[in-house]
């Protein structure tokens, strides 16, 4: 099979690859009926995370059930699956809690920009949906499979109520379905941060009440205008830099709450900033697994439209081009058909 190989910056290369096998007793493997380039694929397609010779990419994913290994109990040849960037067993004390993606047998997940994947801890880690679905559904359930599992999580971690007042630092796919996640959960007001026009008419199509252009201090202030001089009850953040960090944690009220979900890159943390702060702060590479059932269960029942953020559908030969258009945000995220 022919699958994504970065090799170097701006340098992602179709290219033949060994077919994925079952390994352990415990894994499926899938036919990918849809894949995807995910916003945290640019920061090594940029060169800001060094990779270590070439690199296959992927790691979002839905598709048919090839084969199971001999251990698998619950998933089955023929189910249509959805899974996440991390593998978990789906038993352990972590994942008990909640927390899939801090598995003590977690495993990263990260070929699925190909025609075949192999899935380990199938059991844990994969959902089937009641039956195979329309195609028309499948962007929705390939987005459960990380933005819109990340930004309902930015959402849960801000401790988004009915009612509250919610900011979302962000406009990629993560932070628009973060935007709808508030909207889902009874945000009363939801203030996004965009100064993309595109970005900006789909944010206001989720649920979005006020935009915000500015960036930094500036947004801070803006913010504070927009709230009585308050602040936001939850932040969501979706970008992962000092900036849109500290934006953030300005942004939000004595007592409110950051939802954090953008891998941080050079991001520090003054203490006494934080301490006079008063916020709560939570986030870290989302627990997907965790929301699977619930967010398959509200696209398969038409109550949320996910798969809205890809405005860019290409098939997996041109995965390059994917890459290139959301590097140069022509494009808000590509989904890519095998
Ligand atoms: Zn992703
Ligand atoms: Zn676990």
């Amino acid at each position: 099979m022919k699958g994504a190989v970065l090799y170097g910056p701006r340098d992602v290369r179709f290219e033949e690859r060994s077919t994925p096998k079952i390994i352990e007793p415990t894994d499926a493997i899938i036919r990918i009926s849809a894949t995807c380039v995910c916003g945290s694929d640019l920061w090594p397609y940029r060169g800001l995370n060094p990779i270590n010779g070439p690199t296959p990419m992927g790691h979002e994913y839905c598709g048919i059930v090839e084969e199971v290994g001999s251990a698998v109990a619950t998933i089955k040849p023929g189910q249509f699956v959805i899974g996440s960037f991390f593998a978990s067993d789906n038993t352990c004390p972590h994942c008990h809690a909640g927390y899939q993606s801090s598995c003590q047998h977690r495993e990263f997940v990260g070929t699925a920009q190909a025609p075949f994947l192999r899935v380990p801890l199938a059991d844990g880690t994969l959902v089937a949906t009641p039956e195979v679905p329309s195609a028309d559904l499948v962007p929705s359930l390939l987005a459960v499979s990380d933005v819109m599992g990340t930004g309902w999580f930015a959402a849960v971690a801000a401790n988004v109520k009915p009612g509250a007042t919610v900011a979302v630092v962000g406009d990629g796919a993560v932070g628009l379905l973060g935007v709808l996640s508030a909207k889902q959960m009874g945000a009363g007001r939801i203030i996004a941060m965009s100064r993309h026009a595109p970005r900006q008419k789909l944010a206001l199509e989720f649920g979005a009440t006020d935009i915000v252009i500015e960036r930094g201090d500036e947004a801070v202030a803006r913010i504070k205008d927009l709230t009585k001089g308050i602040g936001a009850d939850s932040v969501l953040e979706c970008v992962g830099t000092q900036e849109s960090m500290m934006q953030a944690i300005g942004s939000a009220r004595p007592g409110g709450s950051v939802g954090y979900v953008g891998v941080p890159h050079g991001v520090e943390l003054d203490g006494e900033k934080l301490f006079y702060a008063h916020v709560h702060l939570h986030g870290g590479p989302a627990p997907v697994r965790r929301f699977l059932p619930e967010l398959i269960d509200l696209v398969w029942r038409g109550k949320i439209n996910p798969g809205k953020v890809f405005d860019l559908t290409l098939p997996l030969d041109r995965v390059a081009e994917g890459y290139r258009a959301m590097d140069e945000r022509r494009a808000i995220k590509a989904l890519l058909r095998p």
